[in-house]
């Protein structure tokens, strides 16, 4: 896969580099450009941003800069990469939209800064490319950059030979395998921690024991924490059961 991140902030990128991003960089399955935004100013003070048309408070990203940057980085490109640019005012990032980015070939990240980046940008750019405005949660960032880090976090531990063992990740919180639920709590030794045992079911060995205990506890840890979650859940008659006891 090979990304591409746009910023006036290239060093908060480097983060990327550690862990398992960092291994897979390393390891050739993943190439990744930061650019420095500024490059593509016209003046001598690298300007990227204006006064805001209609007025308010703050500043926007130039078109023309971004414009002159995503053409650059586009243009070597084999067919045309997916935009992806962090916004509050995104569509919500789930493990589905993860699930779609890490089959592309090439990602290509704004990050956007001050007001966010000029409209006409996005608009201009979804006449060539694929355009994803994603928001990470509903509360405001600063920047795009640690957007741009959570969504290469979970696109890449869905990216083949990424992650150590790939049973991992079909088996968290969100996989089809739960059925759209979060993953049950986990448990390592000792035995007796502080006091606290650990559930006796966990060590008996007993694996179909075991598999109902985790899917009691998901259900139950989903209930109490993402009702939500439920609408959308394969659920069976056992799990309805448990719910409603
Ligand atoms: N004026 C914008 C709004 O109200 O929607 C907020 C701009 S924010 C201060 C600056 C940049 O941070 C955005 O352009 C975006 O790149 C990033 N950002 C902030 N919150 C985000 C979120 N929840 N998800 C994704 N990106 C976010």
């Amino acid at each position: 896969m090979r990304i591409d991140v746009v910023t006036i902030f290239p060093r908060y990128l480097d983060a990327l580099r550690e862990s398992l991003p960092g291994r897979a960089i390393a390891d050739g399955r993943v190439s990744l450009a930061v650019h420095d935004l500024r490059d593509w100013a016209a003046d001598r003070h690298r300007t990227v941003d204006d006064t805001p048309y209609g007025g308010g408070p703050g500043m926007v990203m130039k078109p023309d800069v971004w414009g002159r940057a995503l053409d650059s980085v586009v243009a070597d490109a084999e067919e045309p990469p997916i935009l992806v640019v962090p916004t509050p005012a995104g569509r919500p990032f789930t493990q589905a939209v993860a699930a779609e980015l890490a089959t592309a070939p090439h990602l290509v990240f704004a990050c956007g800064r001050y007001e966010g980046i000029d409209q006409r940008v996005m608009v201009d750019a979804a006449r060539r490319l694929p355009v994803r405005e994603i928001s990470i949660g509903d509360y405001v960032l600063n920047g795009g950059e640690v957007a741009v880090l959570v969504v290469l976090e979970a696109v890449l531990r869905l990216v083949p030979g990424v992650l150590g063992n790939p049973r991992s990740a079909g088996e968290d919180s969100f996989a089809d395998h739960l059925g759209g639920l979060l993953e049950a709590p986990s448990y390592t030794r000792p035995a007796v921690y502080r006091d606290l045992p650990v559930p006796e079911v966990l060590l008996g060995g007993n694996h179909a024991a075991i598999d109902r205990f985790r899917r009691d506890e998901s259900l139950r840890r989903t209930a109490a924490h993402r009702p939500d979650l439920l609408a959308t859940a394969e659920l069976d008659d056992r799990d309805r059961a448990v719910l409603a006891a």
